[in-house]
């Protein structure tokens, strides 16, 4: 009889999951776990918290929306708050475990929390998932992994495309004994409720299917997908981009389920340079995500006491309080939804940088707060890449906020929804 531990990190999900694909073929019994890292969640002594309130939200309604279709797999889910190495420590002793299974993550405390199951003398097994691409798919070895994005496109077109995403796997053989943990609560996880403004651009739910259904409605639904390239510089409502990211942040969407579907768009209802161009937005997805691979745990490495450096300059950015209408509406926006458009993000980084020379890990570390679609690697690939110390050949960027502002806001409608109300 072989039980296979299944740990979930940001692949929640049942389609597309090599891990659970694996898991479910090889073992007669299945328990899925997944762990509220403590690292994470209780710091009352910073001016704000490793991850806000509404991403925890979404986090924990896609935790419900996979323990309900696990359920269907007649898979348990067990979830601890501590660390994965103590939580799992924990379940192999009440029933020992032969192997445990993961997607592998990139970054430095990614990479910390897997070393440290290596002392539990498990047998561990690592999947590579939420990537268009398996390494070992890649035209070039991972430490020849070109520097600059077009040059990394340009290689990958000419050699692949992406594979077909699987389905949700077949049941394994034998019911589990163990039972599923209820989820903890915001306030066990020492966060209070934040609700969205109404006036978000999407208030999205968590969960596979949610996001399933957002990826349906983008594509089939509106057909926006048709007008993508011309629409995505947007910053009001929910369609001038597909938000499919709240969805990819955590795994409920696997990109290449994304890719797929566009393509059977494309075959029903034509291709054309916008379709085109939800792909390509997701090779830069792809290029951060590999820069981590590449560059492991020196990707990036936050100092560790980097709240302390928080002054009154960058409470006033980070609140929405510069006096640049611009940069305090997309500020707000941020604050008040958990969301901000690719547009505004550019704008408020290159402010923050540029303008107020200020500390671009800070404001790092409060998207990485703020935002429900934070992702590691897009965030600190796309702060690094503005601040100079990135992927782009051509050094640190630097946008003219006004005339952005008069570019993407003309008649002051973004502006006006955000300080005016
Ligand atoms: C300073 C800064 C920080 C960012 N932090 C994050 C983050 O934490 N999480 C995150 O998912 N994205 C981040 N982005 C990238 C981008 O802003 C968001 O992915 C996008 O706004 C999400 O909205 P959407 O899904 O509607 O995007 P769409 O325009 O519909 O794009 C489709 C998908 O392509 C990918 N994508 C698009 N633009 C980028 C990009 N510049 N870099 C990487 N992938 C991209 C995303 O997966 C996105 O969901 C950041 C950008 C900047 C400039």
């Amino acid at each position: 009889m072989k039980r296979i531990l299944l740990w979930f990190r940001n692949d929640l999900r049942l389609h597309d999951n090599p891990a659970l694909r694996a898991a479910c073929a090889q073992a007669d019994e299945v328990i899925a776990y997944y762990c509220f890292d403590s690292q994470y969640f209780g710091d009352k002594k910073s001016a704000f918290p490793r991850i806000g309130a509404r991403r925890t939200q979404f986090i924990l309604e896609s935790l419900q929306d996979l323990k309900e279709s696990l359920a269907f797999l007649n898979i348990p889910l067990q979830i601890s708050i501590g660390t994965p190495k103590d939580g799992i420590q924990a379940l192999h002793q009440n029933f020992p475990i032969d192997a445990v299974f993961y997607s592998e993550e990139f970054a430095y405390e990614e990479i910390r929390q897997t070393e440290a199951l290596k002392s539990l003398t498990i047998p561990l097994r690592s999947f590579v998932s939420n990537q268009l691409f398996e390494l070992a798919e890649l035209p070039f070895p991972l430490y020849k992994l070109p520097r600059g994005f077009t040059t990394f496109r340009k290689k990958l077109e000419a050699a692949i495309s992406p594979a077909a995403a699987f389905p949700p796997p077949p049941a394994p053989q034998s019911i589990s004994p163990v039972h599923s943990t209820p989820l903890p609560s915001l306030i066990a996880l020492g966060l209070r409720p934040d609700a969205i403004d109404e006036r978000a651009a999407l208030k999205p739910r968590g969960g596979e299917k949610e996001g399933l259904k957002r990826l349906k409605a983008y594509l089939f639904g509106s057909q926006n997908i048709s007008q993508y390239k011309e629409t995505r510089n947007g910053m009001i409502g929910p369609d001038y981009s597909s938000k499919f990211s709240f969805w990819l942040a955590n795994g409920s969407l696997s990109p290449r389920k994304i890719y797929q579907e566009i393509k059977s768009y494309e075959v029903q209802f034509g291709a054309n340079e916008s379709t085109y161009w939800l792909y390509f937005e997701l090779l830069w997805r792809e290029f951060f995500r590999l820069n981590a691979a590449k560059k492991g745990a020196n990707f990036f490495q936050m100092p560790l006491a980097y709240h302390s450096s928080v002054d009154a300059q960058f409470e006033k950015w980070r609140q929405g309080k510069t006096g640049h209408p611009f940069i305090d509406a997309n500020m707000r926006e941020l604050a008040l939804t958990g969301f901000m458009s690719n547009r505004g993000r550019q704008n408020v980084a290159s402010y923050l940088i540029n303008n107020l020379k200020g500390d671009w890990r800070l404001g790092a570390a409060w998207f990485e707060s703020a935002l429900i679609d934070y992702d590691v690697y897009s965030n600190y690939g796309n702060w690094t890449y503005l601040a100079g110390n990135g992927n782009d050949p051509r050094g640190q960027r630097s946008f003219n906020i006004d005339s952005q502002q008069e570019r993407y806001d003309p008649k002051g409608d973004y502006v006006n929804l955000w300080l005016n109300f």
